[in-house]
C-alpha cells in the first residue's frame, strides 16, 4: 500500500528542511508517510495542489510565495489563518474539502518561550518587516503579552495596514523606516524581513538594541547571519535564529495530520548541527 502523502510546495523549494523534519517526526511514532518538496510556479500553484490532494494528498505544507493563495483556496480557515490572511498548511477534510491553517506565530512563540525560556511579557516589540511572516507572527506575540509593538516596514503602507489590521493603537504602532536611528530601544527586535534570503544587508542602528535586547531573526542559516551578528555588536542579551520556529510550526502541522505531538528538540539539535 502507498503510504501517506504529503508535500511542501513552494517557489523556490529545492532548500527546504521540511520534507527531513516531517520523516524524522514520523520516525518516532513508526509512521511511514511519504513528504515531497513540489516546486510550483506563481502561476501553477493552485492546479499543482488540487492535483495533489486529487491524488491521495492528506496534508501539504505551503511557503513562500504561496501562502496568501493557499489561505483563499481554502474551503475553511482556522481564526489563526484567517488573522494572518495567509496559511501555511493546508489538510484535506474527510468530505475532501481544504482546511487552511497558519502556524507561523505559534510555532515563533514557543520556540522562544519554550526552547530559549523566554517570558515576554512587558516587553517593548519592535518588529521588522510587513510581510506574510510579519502578519502571522504579530498576533502570537501580543498573546504572549508583549507591552507595545512597533512595527517599521520599508514600505510604510504595509506597516500602516498591519497595524490597522491588529486595531489595537494603545499596544501598536507604526514608525518610518528611516527613522530607525531616533525611535529609542527594545527588549525585543524580531527580524521579519526577506532582506537575509534575499542576499540584502539591513543597515540597524545599534541604538535599537537596548541592554536586555533579544533579537529574533525568523530566516535561518547564513540569511540570519547578518542580522545575528548585528545583534552581538549591539550588546543584545540574546540572538537567536528562526530555525526553532521552523521546527515548532512543523509540529503543529504534523499534530494536525496525525493527532500525535512529536519531540522537536532532538530534530532540532539535528538540525542546528547543519545550519
Ligand atoms: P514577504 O515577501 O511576505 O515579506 C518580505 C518583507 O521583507 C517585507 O516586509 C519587505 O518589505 C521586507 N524586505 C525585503 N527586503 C528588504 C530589505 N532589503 N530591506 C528591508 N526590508 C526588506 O516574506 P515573508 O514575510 O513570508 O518572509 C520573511 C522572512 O521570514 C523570510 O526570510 C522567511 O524565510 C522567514 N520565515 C521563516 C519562517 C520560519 O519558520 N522560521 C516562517 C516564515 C517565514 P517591503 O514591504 O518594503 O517590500
Amino acid at each position: 500500500m502507498k503510504p501517506a502523502q504529503f508535500a511542501v510546495f513552494g517557489h523556490p523549494i529545492a532548500h527546504s528542511l521540511s520534507p527531513q523534519i516531517h520523516q524524522a517526526f514520523a520516525r518516532q511514532f513508526g509512521i511511514e508517510l511519504e513528504y515531497r518538496a513540489i516546486d510550483a510556479a506563481p502561476a501553477e500553484f493552485v492546479a499543482a495542489v488540487r492535483r495533489f490532494f486529487a491524488e491521495d494528498g492528506l496534508g501539504a505544507n505551503v511557503t513562500l510565495p504561496h501562502k496568501a493563495t493557499a489561505f483563499a483556496l481554502a474551503d475553511q480557515r482556522s481564526t489563526a489563518a484567517m488573522r494572518a490572511g495567509s496559511a501555511n498548511v493546508l489538510t484535506r477534510l474527510a468530505d475532501g474539502r481544504l482546511a487552511a491553517h497558519n502556524t507561523d506565530g505559534a510555532g515563533m512563540v514557543r520556540d522562544l518561550t519554550e526552547r530559549h525560556s523566554v517570558d515576554l511579557r512587558g516587553h517593548d516589540a519592535l518588529l521588522l518587516g510587513a510581510g506574510g511572516a510579519a502578519h502571522g507572527v504579530v498576533w502570537s506575540l501580543l498573546d504572549a503579552g508583549v507591552e507595545t509593538l512597533t512595527i517599521v516596514n520599508r514600505s510604510a503602507a504595509a506597516a500602516d495596514a498591519l497595524a490597522d489590521a491588529i486595531g489595537e493603537p494603545a499596544r501598536v504602532h507604526t514608525r518610518y523606516w528611516q527613522d530607525l536611528a531616533e525611535i529609542g530601544s527594545f527588549d525585543l527586535i524580531v527580524n521579519a524581513t526577506s532582506a537575509g534570503v534575499l542576499g540584502a544587508s539591513l543597515q540597524l542602528p545599534f541604538s535599537l538594541a537596548g541592554a536586555r535586547a533579544l533579537c529574533y531573526d525568523l530566516s535561518y542559516g547564513t540569511a540570519a547571519g547578518g542580522f545575528l551578528a548585528w545583534a552581538k555588536t549591539a550588546g543584545a542579551r540574546f540572538a537567536f535564529d528562526g530555525l526553532g520556529m521552523l521546527v515548532e510550526t512543523a509540529a503543529d502541522a504534523f499534530e494536525l495530520w496525525h493527532g500525535k505531538r512529536p519531540d522537536t528538540e532532538p530534530v532540532y539539535q539535528s538540525l542546528r548541527v547543519q545550519c
